[in-house]
């Protein structure tokens, strides 16, 4: 694959150059115990994946949400009001299926679209095919 950019064709996929800059350490405390630490390359972190940030936020707020209604519900049923509860079992599938109607689509079209792309390890750029 030639770079658009600068001709050159020293140019690899994304994803191999984010594995290849990616590397893990195993770092000791001076209290004996030890942990991992992954640093990545500058090289790497521009052909990183697109974040995840939309996927956990969603399903993070998705699961909240749910654990707040289930909660309402709950306290709300104490109430005896059983149509009030399913109103909130109702509303908290709601909100989980537009998440995943919304949200979760747009993570995996952005994530397939850098899995096809490209980085110029000459001058940095990242390309399409
Ligand atoms: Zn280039």
């Amino acid at each position: 694959m030639q770079c658009p950019s600068c001709q050159s064709s020293d140019t690899l996929k994304c994803e191999a150059a984010y594995e290849q800059g990616k590397s893990t350490a195993t770092v000791r405390a001076n209290d004996g115990t030890t942990g991992t630490v992954t640093t990545v390359s500058s090289f790497a972190q521009r052909a990183a994946p697109p974040s995840p940030w939309l996927k956990e936020t969603g399903g993070t707020a998705a699961a909240v949400g749910v654990a707040y209604l289930v909660i309402d519900g709950i306290s709300a049923m104490r109430g005896s009001t059983a149509l009030a509860v399913l109103g909130w079992i109702t509303v908290a599938f709601g909100l989980l299926f537009v998440w995943r109607l919304v949200a979760l689509p747009k993570y995996f079209r952005k994530h397939s679209e850098w899995e096809r792309q490209w980085i110029c390890r000459r001058c940095n750029k990242v390309f399409g095919p």
